[in-house]
């Protein structure tokens, strides 16, 4: 039998996660003061063999047995040559995608959420709060919580909690326990539904209600758990570049384009960090982390330190941002409507070690449909701005005959986001192009803030 699909046996898994903070720079993350943060300052908000790790410079922390016990439900996960969409592209490009979709959430957010709920547990830790957006955290850490034995507490954004109530019962499905914010649980909560009691919600306000919940539990037996953006998310997601790296060494072909959707940048360093490593040392590749047009932190915001939430609650993060009280456009690609980005992956991009590009939300759902009617797999809306660029190069190549290597990843599938494909299908999709005017008001927020360096790693 031919098959497109390469296989990892499961003692070929990675044993470590790649630390990339072993090999660059960073600007350090500053408090209240203009200070940097101490581990001790975190200390009420996440447990502190997190927070070690947050700070580590180690460069491979090898994966605990229990997590790889649970990373075994599905992973390695197949690496596909997706010879189909090639065809249909008429491209001489190889295209390869790292499927995520086949975990038990349907994205590439167990990958975190299995470990964060393993070192909370170890810590002895009972319960974690979280905020979500559209629901894909919120699904993968119930799922992580029911494996390893925590109590799990979700804060979803009102109009997404009445909206996408198929969310709501799979985090039940897995024991989580899934509250509308603003809910009357929390001050902050309380606070905002005095003033509104019709408010939609937002991802800001559900942050405020998570991360209050874990520091006023007086047991000291409750943390908060965050889906993207931090540093040791990013550690955690290098897995599937890990696995991506040994799949493809098994075919002889090596990328000459790298491809992953970057909300807060998670997936894509999951994807690209292995490759970016190699790039330090001397290797030619591409490496693009793909953004909507209506959310361009990448390639039109600028680096500087913000916030990483509405209500100022973090640290000054070092990052690309659009300013903290920036709302973005409702696209569909939930995942990817956030102001800022990892302050990893914004410190590579000065270094133009990556290279930002930005996609429309209708061109993401052509590709995506383009996709799903030749490989088989519906993508997720976010994935589909990774595939949207895979297109643009695999034309591209089509122009100059080359035959290059892409590899991207599918960070989800897309069928509990379907209500989206019916809205594209019936043409009711905006661009939301932003004006100039919009983005320099909303960056008006960070002006006042410390500046960071501009560090050079090699
Ligand atoms: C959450 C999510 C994203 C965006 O988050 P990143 O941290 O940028 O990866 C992308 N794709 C899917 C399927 C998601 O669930």
């Amino acid at each position: 039998m031919k098959t497109n699909t390469i296989f990892l046996s499961p003692d070929e898994m990675p044993r470590q996660w790649y630390n990339i903070l072993a090999d660059i720079k960073m600007n350090p993350p500053l408090g209240p003061d203009g200070k940097p943060v101490t581990p001790e300052m975190l200390a009420p908000v996440f447990p502190m063999n997190l927070i070690e790790q947050e700070v580590s410079t180690e460069r491979w922390i090898t994966i605990p047995d229990e997590v790889m016990n649970i990373y075994s439900i599905w992973r390695p996960s197949p690496l596909i040559r997706a010879v189909n969409f090639e065809k249909a592209l008429g491209t001489p490009a190889k295209i390869y995608y790292k499927n995520e979709s086949v975990s038990p959430a349907g994205s590439h957010k167990p990958n975190t959420a299995v470990p964060q709920a393993y070192y909370n547990k170890v810590f002895g830790i009972k319960k974690l709060t979280t905020e979500t957006g559209a629901g894909q955290w919120g699904s993968a850490l119930s799922f992580a919580c029911s494996q390893i034995g925590l109590e799990c507490k979700i804060y979803m954004v009102r109009i997404s909690f009445d909206q996408k109530p198929y969310r709501k019962a799979q985090m039940q499905a897995w024991g989580g326990k899934c509250v509308a914010s603003p809910s009357n649980e929390t001050n902050a909560g309380r606070a905002i539904l005095a003033k509104d009691p019709n408010t939609p919600g937002s991802l800001g306000i559900a942050i405020s209600e998570a991360v209050e919940a874990a520091v006023s539990d007086t047991t000291g037996q409750t943390r908060y758990a965050l889906g993207s953006v931090l540093n040791h998310v990013m550690l955690h997601q290098t897995v599937i570049g890990l696995e991506a790296k040994k799949q493809l060494e098994k075919t002889g072909d090596y990328p000459d384009i790298v491809i992953g959707c970057a909300g807060g940048g998670s997936n894509f360093a999951g994807i690209a960090f292995p490759f970016v490593s190699d790039k330090m040392h001397g290797k030619k590749v591409e490496i693009y982390p793909v953004e909507p047009i209506a959310c361009p932190t990448l390639t039109r915001g600028p680096f500087v330190y913000d916030h990483g939430d509405t209500a100022r609650y973090t640290p000054l993060l070092a990052m690309h941002s659009l300013g903290h009280a920036f709302v973005p456009p409702p696209v569909h690609a939930g995942g990817l409507r956030y102001h800022g980005m990892s302050p990893i992956v914004s410190q590579l991009v000065t270094e133009n070690l990556l290279t930002p590009k930005a996609v429309s939300q209708i061109d993401a759902f052509k590709a995506g449909v383009l996709f799903a009617r030749t490989e088989g797999m519906i993508p997720a809306p976010e994935s589909n701005h990774a595939i949207a660029q895979v297109v643009i190069e695999a034309n591209r190549a089509k122009e100059t005959g080359e035959k290059k290597v892409i590899l991207f990843n599918l960070s989800g599938h897309g069928l509990l986001d379907l209500g989206s494909y019916e809205k594209y299908f019936a043409n009711e999709l905006d661009n939301y192009a932003i004006s100039d005017e919009d983005l320099a008001k909303s960056e008006a927020v960070f002006k006042d803030f410390p500046k960071p360096q501009l560090l050079k790693s090699i």
